[in-house]
C-alpha cells in the first residue's frame, strides 16, 4: 500500500525534479515550441512546494491532495501544460475520496484515470507530436496484471513513457505549438513527452 505521506513526499520531490530538468526542457521547447516549457513546470511546482505543508494539513484523503497540486498547476501556469498537467493530477484523485493509503493497483487507476483527462482536454491522438505519445504506451503497461513487485510494473510504465517520448522525434507535429513549424519539427522530441516521462520518474524514486 501506498500511504499519504509517500504521495506528499512525491509532490515535494518535483520542485527540485523541475529545478534540475528545467534547462534540458527549456531547450526542448525553444527548439520546436516558445522555450518556456522548463520555467512553466518550475513556476508550477514552486506553487505546490510553497503551499504543501498547508495542503498536507488541511486535506481529509489522497483524493484532496491530488485535486489540489492539480489544481494549483491549472491556476498557476500560463503554457498548455498547466491545465493539461492540472487536469492529470485533479483527474487522478477522483476514485479515491475518503481513503489515506491505496494500494498499488489503486494507485495504477488513478494514473489512468489521469492519462484519460489529457486526452479528453488536449484532445491529441498517438503520433500528434505531444505529451500523449508518451502516455498511451505507459497506460498500456498500467492496464496489465500487476507483477509480485510494484516497482518491476511501475518501471516498465517510466520505460514505456520514455520510449514514447524518443518516438516524438521523427514526428510532424498536429497539436500544439510544434504545429506552426510543419517539417521543420521533424528530429526534435516533445518536450511535454520529455517531462511526463520524467514526473512519472519521479513517483517511481520514491516506491524503491
Ligand atoms: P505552451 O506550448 O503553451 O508554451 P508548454 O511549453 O508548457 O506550453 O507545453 C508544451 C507541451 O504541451 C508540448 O510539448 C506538448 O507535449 C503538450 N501539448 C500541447 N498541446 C497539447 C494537446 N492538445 N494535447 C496534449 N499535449 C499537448
Ligand atoms: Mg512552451
Ligand atoms: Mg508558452
Amino acid at each position: 500500500v501506498l500511504d499519504r505521506e509517500y504521495f506528499i513526499n512525491v509532490f515535494r520531490d518535483m520542485l527540485p525534479f523541475v529545478d534540475k530538468e528545467s534547462e534540458h526542457l527549456q531547450q526542448l521547447d525553444s527548439a520546436i515550441g516558445d522555450g518556456d516549457h522548463g520555467i512553466n513546470l518550475t513556476i508550477g511546482f514552486r506553487e505546490v512546494a510553497k503551499q504543501l505543508d498547508t495542503i498536507n494539513e488541511n486535506a481529509a484523503d489522497i483524493s484532496t491532495i491530488f485535486k489540489k497540486v492539480g489544481m494549483l498547476l491549472l491556476g498557476k501556469v500560463g503554457g498548455s501544460s498547466g491545465p493539461l498537467y492540472g487536469s492529470f493530477f485533479m483527474k487522478a484523485g477522483k476514485d479515491v475520496t475518503g481513503k489515506n493509503e491505496v494500494t498499488f493497483d489503486e494507485f495504477c487507476g488513478m494514473l489512468l484515470n489521469g492519462i484519460e483527462s489529457i486526452q479528453l482536454r488536449g484532445k491529441a491522438e498517438l503520433g500528434d507530436k505531444t505529451m500523449i505519445d508518451a502516455f498511451l504506451p505507459g497506460a498500456e503497461v498500467l492496464k496489465q496484471d500487476s507483477p509480485e513487485d510494484p516497482v518491476e510494473k511501475f518501471t516498465a510504465f517510466v520505460e514505456a513513457m520514455k520510449e514514447g517520448a524518443e518516438s516524438t522525434i521523427p514526428l510532424i507535429a498536429k497539436k500544439g505549438r510544434a504545429m506552426r513549424l510543419g517539417e521543420r519539427a521533424i528530429g526534435h522530441k516533445d518536450p511535454g513527452a520529455e517531462s511526463a516521462w520524467m514526473m512519472m520518474e519521479v513517483f517511481l524514486k520514491r516506491l524503491k
